[in-house]
């Protein structure tokens, strides 16, 4: 296995000209076959576990998790397998739809900067900000000038969040197009899958290399040193599992976090609990 940091090795291109097209979806870092790594996913999922209760407890980092990709392309499998690891009780999932009229009427990030999440805390995000420069873009929703003016505000929002101690990852799950086929089919023949089923999601297809065009400039023009994008190759699910999980694990363990030390004097409220308890005692001495 490649001894580089998974954070490194799936980094989007600082720079340069780059293509998703060259970027294979099916790759896994040398690794073969899902049962091997089912035992390693699993102890980063648990690690992940330990050092969300550390955020948790020492309350002064967050973390914001972006989940983007094309349809079927594991957001929700990647929240189920990887990231319901952690405690619901730190961590809040929210995803973003076609904005309500509401949410139209006011600026495209009104709706998002309320997820973000608070100190000691992990947002995750399904879809998010970035589809105001994916899907407005490949479907005309604003004119070009007011999409193409939000990369810079992008980049603004994230750089004030990091400013109050977010640690923000976006992944991009990059998957081949012949694989989201496969996965349309399983959702047609799987009765426990049909509701997922979307008439948009077979007609979306149709704009694939514009979505492609679309995540490349998000990507490269976002991709911040405060607000890194990595992009993922999903195709295989386990081995999607297993970068997300160790890309959150290898960012959360560089933040050196410690539990807090006792807000209380221990010694004190050992003295004063076993005088409690003692006097609670007394009755079944006598
Ligand atoms: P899903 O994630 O499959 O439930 O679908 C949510 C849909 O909402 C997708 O088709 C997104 O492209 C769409 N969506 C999310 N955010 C926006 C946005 N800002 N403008 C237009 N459509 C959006
Ligand atoms: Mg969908």
């Amino acid at each position: 296995m490649s001894q580089r940091p998974f954070s490194d090795r799936f980094c989007a291109p600082h720079g340069g000209q780059w293509h998703l097209r060259d970027i294979d979806p099916a790759e896994t870092d040398g690794l073969h076959g899902k049962k091997k790594v089912r035992k390693e996913i699993k102890q980063y999922a648990q690690r992940m576990r330990e050092l969300q209760y550390l955020l948790y407890a020492e309350g002064k980092h967050s973390l914001l998790i972006v989940l983007q990709a094309m349809d079927a392309g594991g957001k929700d499998g990647t929240i189920r397998h990887v990231l319901g690891y952690m405690n619901p009780q730190g961590c809040h999932v929210a995803p973003f739809k076609v904005p309500t009229d509401e949410e139209k009427a006011h600026d495209f990030l009104w709706r998002v900067h309320p997820h973000a999440p608070g100190r000691g805390r992990v947002s995750i995000f399904n879809r998010s900000h970035y589809e105001d420069v994916l899907v407005v873009r490949v479907h005309d929703l604003v004119p070009e000038a007011q999409w193409r003016r939000r990369y810079d505000r992008i980049n603004d929002f994230e750089r004030l969040l990091a400013d109050n101690g977010t640690t923000i990852l976006k992944f991009f799950l990059h998957i081949s197009p012949q694989e989201q086929l496969r996965r349309f089919r399983k959702r047609l023949e799987n009765p426990a899958k049909q509701w997922k089923i979307s008439e948009a999601d077979y007609s979306e297809r149709r704009y694939w290399d514009q979505y492609q065009a679309a995540y490349e400039d998000a990507i490269a023009r976002c991709n911040t040193k405060h607000a890194p994008w990595f992009i993922i190759p999903a195709d295989h699910k386990w081995f999607r599992n297993l970068a997300v999980s160790r890309i959150v694990v290898e960012t959360l363990e560089g933040l050196n976090m410690a539990l807090p030390p006792p807000s209380v004097d221990i010694d004190e409220i050992r003295c004063k609990y076993l005088a409690e308890l003692d006097q609670a005692r007394e009755p079944d001495r006598q």
